[in-house]
């Protein structure tokens, strides 16, 4: 599950992501194919500390 805050072009997809949205988000089931990943995302994926 993807999420972003509307006002913002960055795709999250950690739950404890420090910047995951709660409010006033999209939400996609499947990759965005469009704005950008987020670092805090990816590096805790690389750490494999990323709750899904
Ligand atoms: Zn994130």
């Amino acid at each position: 599950m993807y999420r972003k805050r509307k006002e913002s072009d960055t795709w999250h997809w950690c739950r404890n992501c420090n910047n995951w949205p709660t409010s006033g988000y999209e939400e996609k089931n499947s990759k965005p194919t469009t704005g950008e990943f987020c670092n805090e995302c990816q590096a805790k994926t690389k750490e494999r500390n990323c709750r899904k």
